[in-house]
């Protein structure tokens, strides 16, 4: 259970980075690029996921991966695992992974879709938030805030707080406790910090399994039913909304090389001894040792390429 569970839903106050709008108007709007997609996971029994965006050749595609619960032993090193066994052997794999924004391009397969991949610079964000921060001034103490066990405790008064302002739009109109407020931007100010240096700590380290409980918190989960449709402006520019999501980026394996280049000098010595002991003849066994390096050195050479491309 984390703080925020005890919070109230995110509000449209003066400072919100949530791109997601409220169930009740799921079923308007505008459909969204991946609309089969969403309703496809959906008829499987999937209800949220995490995007994850990856390059291939020129593109960038992205997949949802679907959270199945808050399942213990979901790590960030697993999500290699959702680019197939060639990215698992190849050469050149994922060796980091960054937060990013992204917008449907083109829906590619039924899992797949084409995106374009954008930065998402937290450090603006801290700095909104900081001067929203400091511009605030409440007008009494209410009871929300934080305790010594770091729980959170919501406004108590109900409409009669002093600090009650009114946020939303005039269509839908929200009022809620400013200081309230003021708290959960102080805690998501303080995860932004450090949110980078988190995500690089999870991607490292093996049986970490908060590591959905941190997608939560960043906002890289989202559910299927809010990606059906598009609405306002984001229904308005013909890439639609901004999704929050993960990028992998690819490396060079040099570690793997290496050991694949000492199994070959290993195994043309061991052929070169054998074939000299069965044939008798050291002449026998340095053709029969350099036959085999050849072999290997092209094998080498052929993952590498397709390491390169693909
Ligand atoms: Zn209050």
């Amino acid at each position: 259970m984390t703080v925020t569970h005890n919070l109230p839903p995110v509000k449209i106050g003066p400072i919100t980075d949530h791109p997601f709008i409220s169930h009740q108007l799921e079923m308007q709007g505008k459909p969204s690029k991946v609309k089969s997609l969403c309703e496809e996971a959906i008829k499987n029994g999937y209800y949220e996921c995490t995007w994850l965006c990856y390059n291939r050749g020129t593109k960038y595609l992205a997949q949802g991966i679907p959270i199945l619960s808050e399942i213990e032993g979901f790590e960030a090193h697993n999500l290699r695992r959702a680019l197939g066994w060639w990215k698992r052997v190849s050469l050149r794999s994922p060796v980091k992974v960054k937060i990013v924004k992204m917008h449907f391009l083109e829906p590619k397969s039924i899992k797949e879709v084409e995106v374009m991949v954008l930065p998402d610079d937290s450090s603006s964000k801290i700095e909104g938030i900081r001067t929203w921060l400091k511009e605030y001034s409440m007008e009494a103490q209410c009871s929300a805030g934080y305790d010594e066990n770091g729980t959170f405790h919501p406004c108590q008064s109900g409409s009669s707080c002093k600090n009650r302002v009114m946020g939303g739009n005039e269509e839908y109109p929200q009022f809620y406790c400013s200081l309230e407020y003021y708290h959960e931007l102080r805690l998501r100010k303080r995860r932004l910090e450090c949110r980078d240096a988190m995500l690089e700590f999870y991607w490292n380290s093996r049986g970490r399994s908060d590591f959905q409980t941190f997608l939560r918190e960043s906002g890289l989960i989202t559910s299927y039913s809010n990606l059906k449709t598009t609405h306002y402006l984001d229904a308005a520019d013909r890439y639609g909304e901004s999704i929050p999501a993960l990028l992998l980026i690819d490396g060079w394996h040099i570690k793997r090389l290496l050991i694949m280049i000492c199994f070959a000098v290993l195994i043309s010595l061991v052929v070169t001894v054998l074939a000299a002991a069965v044939g008798q003849s050291i002449d026998t066994g340095l053709t029969a040792g350099s036959y085999t390096l050849a072999l290997v050195a092209i094998f080498i050479a052929t993952l590498s390429f397709f390491s390169a491309i693909l």
